[in-house]
């Protein structure tokens, strides 16, 4: 039996899982149109490769990779591009992106897809590649393109591949219902993804909160030597990479380092599935499983949407009373972010929508002066001091905001939920961060561009010396000559005063 290491800090909020009854799959109906945004993973947008008024097919690919870090968008079904242009998309920011309209002609209609025979005898980076062109992201939230985690080779390699399916953050049982309902398939993209890295063990990890989850993964298990089912007390938010593998491995990950410094690499259950498909059957991805819950709703579970859905569509289909709502959160309580336009689509990284009622999660209360009581410091589970990051923040100390290891802050809000002042700290260490990158961006453009100016200064003396040595070569050899007699000058001289003395005897 392995051994399970504890973490620090962590809460236990009321899990509130069953309201959407884990373990059972519904098809979303299908919607009127749908719109997909070029970028529904971290990195480059991808760039359209269709035009208004095409005609598109499933799995047809609308939108091409741009760049190393990006992934392509596909048709989850077949009708009309209507519209290519910005909207209201699901982000913290708030802000709009380019966005693929497609109104579907309800036939759904796909185009024929090409799996592997037998993958094992492809090299890494052909299966990379197939990985890359299904547009794969990070299913679980986090959205990072796959095919570049699965690429970054680190020194010593991976020796570990966790199987990441916690899901530890209230009310969200996508993760819980995909392991009850397809453990087999994941078991399969596990073997798929221990193979590209070269892992020797697989620890499929699932909160104890799961027991079905665990059953039918440990059945399906069986079918993989390297495979080990791990399970290990409910704590939010053990499902952090970082903290999982503490918790698994008793291992850090270091400051500002990826689980691969350590040779581990985690995977979601649902990308696990995804790089399954697209091995073995060509599939790339369309569809996603996302829970859809809260007290406003008559019918809520988990449903198979297809990405692009409105958000409002989704809810329809679950009997969404508008008015017993208080808001539409996208993702769960604790790190999910208020919907602002219910036209926004489910994207690749929407494993919850959550619609509460007024009391159910209760609007957030004024914000009070800091008490500096410690409660948030004891709650984090990264050990940082949220208190201090919060002062620093308010006075955008950058220099104090690094040295305490802001970019270390996986956003959990733990720190938020049991502050006695009600101050939404994670608010203000995402607009820090935000500035951290800005500033760290900039630095890298003035680095750039003071590089390109010393470069040419550089050329500029270095060429100047050069024509001042091939003058200074010039005269040296001009005055050797002179000195040998055979200077050019001095007998053109002496030519024109012979001549001149010739002319004057002439006449
Ligand atoms: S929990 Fe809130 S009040 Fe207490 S120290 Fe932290 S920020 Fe201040
Ligand atoms: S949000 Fe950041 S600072 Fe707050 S508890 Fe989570 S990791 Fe710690």
């Amino acid at each position: 039996m392995r051994q399970i290491f504890d973490i620090h800090g962590g809460i236990h909020p009321p899990e509130r899982k069953d309201m959407s009854n884990p373990g059972w799959v519904r098809d979303c109906d299908m919607p009127s149109k749908l719109i997909l945004p070029v970028t529904q993973h971290v990195g480059s947008p991808a760039r359209p490769v269709v035009e208004v008024g095409d005609i598109v097919l499933g799995g047809q690919m609308i939108a091409e990779a741009q760049g190393p870090v990006s992934v392509p968008v596909h048709a989850p079904s077949s009708g009309t591009v209507t519209a290519i242009e910005a909207r209201a998309v699901p982000h913290a920011s708030g802000l709009t992106d380019t966005c693929i309209e497609i109104s579907l002609d309800g036939r759904d209609e796909w185009v024929g897809f090409e799996g592997l025979d037998n993958w094992r005898d492809e090299t890494k980076a052909a299966l990379l590649e197939r990985v890359r062109l299904a547009g794969i992201a990070g299913l679980g939230g986090a959205g990072f393109p796959t095919a570049i985690k699965l690429a970054s080779d680190r020194d010593g390699g991976i020796h570990t591949l966790i199987i990441n399916g916690t899901e530890c953050e209230p009310y969200i049982t996508a993760d819980d219902t995909v392991m009850q309902c397809f453990a087999q398939q994941i078991v399969e993209g596990a073997e798929i993804l221990s193979h590209m890295v070269g892992a020797e063990t697989v620890l499929l990890a699932v909160e104890d909160n799961k027991p079905e989850a665990v059953d039918a993964m440990r059945q399906a298990a069986e079918a993989l030597e390297m495979a080990e089912v791990v399970t290990f007390p409910t704590k939010y938010p053990s499902g952090g990479e970082k903290q999982l593998i503490e918790i698994l491995l008793n291992a850090q990950v270091p400051s500002g380092g990826i689980p691969a410094d350590i040779g581990v690499l985690c995977q979601n259950p649902s990308t696990a599935i995804a790089v399954r498909d697209a091995l073995i059957d060509g599939k790339p991805v369309t569809h996603r499983i996302t829970t859809v819950t809260g007290r406003s709703l008559k019918d809520p579970g988990n449903r198979r949407v297809m990405l692009g859905t409105p958000i409002k569509e989704l809810l329809d289909t679950a009997g969404f009373n508008a008015d017993s709502a208080d808001r539409v959160i996208h993702g769960g309580p604790m790190m999910g972010f208020a919907v602002t336009d219910l036209d926004m689509p489910v994207v690749k990284i929407t494993n919850c929508v959550l619609a509460p009622t007024r009391t159910e999660i209760p609007p957030p209360q004024p914000q009070q002066a800091c008490i500096r009581c410690g409660m948030c410091a004891e709650a984090c589970p990264a050990s940082l001091l949220p208190q201090q990051l919060y002062w620093y923040a308010r006075a955008k100390d950058q220099e104090q905001l690094e040295r305490h290891n802001l970019m270390d802050c996986i956003e959990c809000g733990a720190c938020a939920y049991v502050c006695p002042s009600h101050i939404p700290l994670v608010q203000y260490y995402r607009s820090a961060k935000g500035s951290l990158r800005e500033t760290a961006k900039e630095k890298v453009r003035s680095d750039n561009s003071r590089s390109r100016f010393e470069a040419r200064q550089e050329r500029l003396e270095r060429e100047a010396a050069e024509r001042e040595a091939m003058r200074a070569a010039r005269k040296a050899a001009a005055e050797a000559r002179a000195q040998a007699g055979d200077d050019p000058v001095q007998a053109a001289i002496e030519r024109a005063k012979a001549k001149k003395a010739q002319q004057e005897a002439e006449q």
